[in-house]
């Protein structure tokens, strides 16, 4: 199988899947037929994350080779306008034509999203506040490259503006996550007891929003 090998002073030898690579992390010293020996007893646990990271990126492919676009969880085809603007309606994104580059696309497609972002997000926030009584001190978008939210000192929540593209359940999720950091500034035992009570079954739907973790790459 194919790898990447990374030597250090380290003690252990480790292997990771990250974005569908086989990284190893091996001492400086240690022998090829060791490391390959590993990878062999590891071979089936490799196989499992590789198929898994194909999966996901071939079901996220439509949208990340701008074929498709994703809102509120749902696959919409790009289909060209010669209006002025892009809109949402029907299911269908609708793109104007004169945006004739890719680069182009995606900045309309962003400018569109961050704008329903700004009034979608705003209100779901204030309505989870209200319901478990976690109140905020502020709210603003983030186009922040790994982070679908977070919250400050001061209690002010920041919320990706990619988060449109994703279900409502996903996006109740990452919201009660920021709100439990107003109570806990840390990921606490007693923080994710919080996010629980709130909302039972946070760790599935904390597993999906992994597997959409590609799309904060996007539309940059
Ligand atoms: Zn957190």
């Amino acid at each position: 199988m194919e790898y990447r090998l990374q030597r250090s002073s380290r003690k252990t030898l480790a292997v990771c899947v990250s974005e569908g690579e086989i990284i190893v992390k091996a001492p400086n010293r240690m022998s090829i037929a060791h490391i390959e020996q590993f990878l062999a007893d590891k071979a089936l646990w490799i196989a499992k994350k590789v198929s898994e990271y194909n999966a996901k990126t071939a079901a996220l492919a439509p949208v990340t080779n701008g074929t498709s676009a994703l809102y509120h969880g749902m696959l919409l085809p790009i289909v060209p306008t010669t209006t002025a603007k892009a809109c949402i309606n029907g299911n269908v994104l609708y793109l104007p034509v004169k945006y004739d580059t890719q680069e182009k696309r995606d900045r309309a497609i962003a400018n569109l999203y961050k704008k329903l972002a700004q009034s979608e997000l705003a209100d779901r926030l204030y309505k989870i506040s209200a319901s478990t009584r976690l109140s905020y001190s502020g709210f603003a978008l983030t186009n922040a490259r790994t982070q679908w939210g977070n919250c400050d000192g001061k209690c002010s929540i920041r919320l990706n503006w990619r988060l449109v593209m994703l279900d409502d359940e996903i996006v109740t999720y990452v919201i009660v996550h920021e709100l439990c950091h107003t109570a806990f500034h840390d990921h606490s035992s007693q923080f994710w007891a919080l996010v629980g009570r709130i909302m039972p079954n946070y760790k599935a739907v904390k597993k999906r929003l992994k597997s959409f973790s590609v799309l904060t790459t996007m539309y940059r």
